[in-house]
């Protein structure tokens, strides 16, 4: 299933005539089968020992190209660190204060809010974020 998913991503990046460097396939297939929203620092700690010769931009670079072929989203939290995933099925966020963790979780779309806010300000809305905070079963255990 995954590397059902992880060759149709590439087949969309060799359509768009990207080159697939070993580095980015890597990137890719960490992102496909890691849960935890990596930023760019933990991909590059990852793979590091794989590819000696890679550096933190090399990562940025890839990321950026996987980002603007749509197969990866990159979450923006104020100043912390951009974190990527490749998951696109719509789901929300829950982040944990302590320890930075970000958790999917399922819930029907809030469609409504979106076409309510169009009503009330007259904006075309384009998207919502959604994200719930609190502390991680982890971390309450300390
Ligand atoms: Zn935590
Ligand atoms: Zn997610």
């Amino acid at each position: 299933m995954a590397e059902r998913r992880l060759q149709k991503a590439i087949d969309t990046l060799k359509e768009s005539g990207v080159r697939i460097t070993p580095q980015r396939h890597a990137v890719l297939d960490y992102l496909m089968n890691s849960p935890i929203h990596p930023t760019a620092d933990d991909i590059y700690k990852a793979l590091e020992g794989k590819f000696p010769n890679m550096s933190v931009a090399t990562v940025y670079n890839n990321l950026r190209v996987l980002r603007e072929n749509g197969l990866v989203r990159e979450l923006t939290y104020g100043d912390a660190s951009s974190r990527f995933e490749c998951s696109f099925t719509e789901h929300y966020h829950i982040i944990c204060e302590d320890c930075g963790k970000i958790v999917d979780f399922h819930y029907p779309s809030l469609d409504e809010v979106e076409s309510l806010a169009e009503k009330i300000t007259g904006f075309d809305v384009s998207h919502h974020r959604m994200e719930v905070y609190g502390t991680c079963s982890d971390c309450k255990q300390k």
